[in-house]
């Protein structure tokens, strides 16, 4: 379990434990939230948060598309994630802002007028795809569930409801006795994992789906694009056939929570070597270096804490 000690409430710092809604809250039974998940590096600049005005603007555009009014605004928010970490002591952390609707009513559509719920916790979390993943890379399989249809559920927007297909797709791969599992959208093409972007390599060239592949836009993901273009790299966005999967020289998985998390397996099939791949190491070194100053910052990614 994941645990600090205070979460910020609707402007209010509460106890971990006091942070409660009623069972009749509308994102229980209907999945109405828009969230993020952000994270906090101790760096050469003291603790920061990575690219946080890029991630506080997409809760606010997932909220848009579902026309979810904030109460706050931006500034506001990022100065509560601020606080929220200096408040639990952290220094490395996760943090997770959510915007909610609340106990307003049973009605599908809430009666306009309404007011969302947002909450802000900050915890430390481990790499996300298992303790040794970052090096050794990590086994997935292809899914049997596809990634959502565009004009059925905006996979641009962070939504609660989202990762129903999320779970379908982490929990096949779990029991399967896989680390993760790689959803195609409709039309069979690469979309994304449960909880992260891909990439591959191919002949030096770096490919990975585009947003039109039922993807969230990752920030990682655009990270990973900006860092890779600034060292000479050549990057595509590309629909990617399911077996690209199985000829790439290199596959990694990106996202906040996962990081850059090296593919040496897919659906057993070795990638590659069968180890973390070159360019692969290249850009988690870029990207990790962004907090020790190695990598310049050359884009203001970096938010201090204090
Ligand atoms: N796709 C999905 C479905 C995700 O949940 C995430 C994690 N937020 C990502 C991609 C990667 O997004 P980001 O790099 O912004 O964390």
């Amino acid at each position: 379990m994941n645990i600090s000690n205070f979460i910020w409430f609707n402007g209010e710092i509460v106890p971990w434990q006091e942070a409660k809604v009623h069972v009749m809250s509308h994102a229980l039974h209907y999945g109405s939230s828009v969230f993020e998940g952000m994270r906090c590096y101790n760096s050469h600049k003291g603790p920061v948060i990575f690219r946080h005005r890029e991630h506080i603007q997409r809760l606010y555009n997932s909220a848009k598309i579902y026309r979810m009014p904030i109460f706050w605004s931006i500034d506001d928010l990022m100065e509560a994630c601020r606080i929220i970490i200096r408040k639990n002591n952290l220094i490395n952390a996760y943090i997770r802002p959510l915007v909610f609707i609340g106990n307003v009513g049973m009605q599908i559509n809430p009666t306009p007028g309404y007011a969302t719920d947002v909450a802000i916790a900050a915890f430390s979390w481990l790499p996300y795809l298992g303790e040794n993943s970052l090096k050794q890379g990590i086994d997935v399989m292809v899914s049997s569930w596809n990634r959502v249809p565009a004009n059925t559920l905006p996979s641009t927007a962070k939504a609660g409801g989202n990762y129903l297909s999320s779970m379908l797709i982490s929990n096949e791969a779990h029991r399967n006795g896989y680390q993760e599992g790689i959803g195609l959208d409709i039309y069979g093409y690469i979309s994304e994992g449960a909880g992260e972007n891909l990439f591959e390599v191919k002949s030096n060239i770096l490919l990975t789906p585009p947003c039109a592949s039922s993807i969230l836009p990752g920030v990682t993901r655009d990270t990973i694009i900006k860092l890779a273009v600034n060292i000479g790299l050549e990057v595509q966005e590309q629909v990617l056939p399911r077996e690209s999967l199985y000829i790439a020289d290199e596959i990694f998985m990106s996202g906040t929570a996962a990081e850059i998390t090296p593919v040496r397996t897919v659906d057993g099939i070795k990638v590659g070597t069968g180890t973390r791949g070159p360019i692969t190491k290249k850009l988690q070194h870029l990207f990790f270096n962004l907090f020790t100053g190695i990598t310049e910052d050359q884009w203001n990614w970096l938010d201090p804490v204090h």
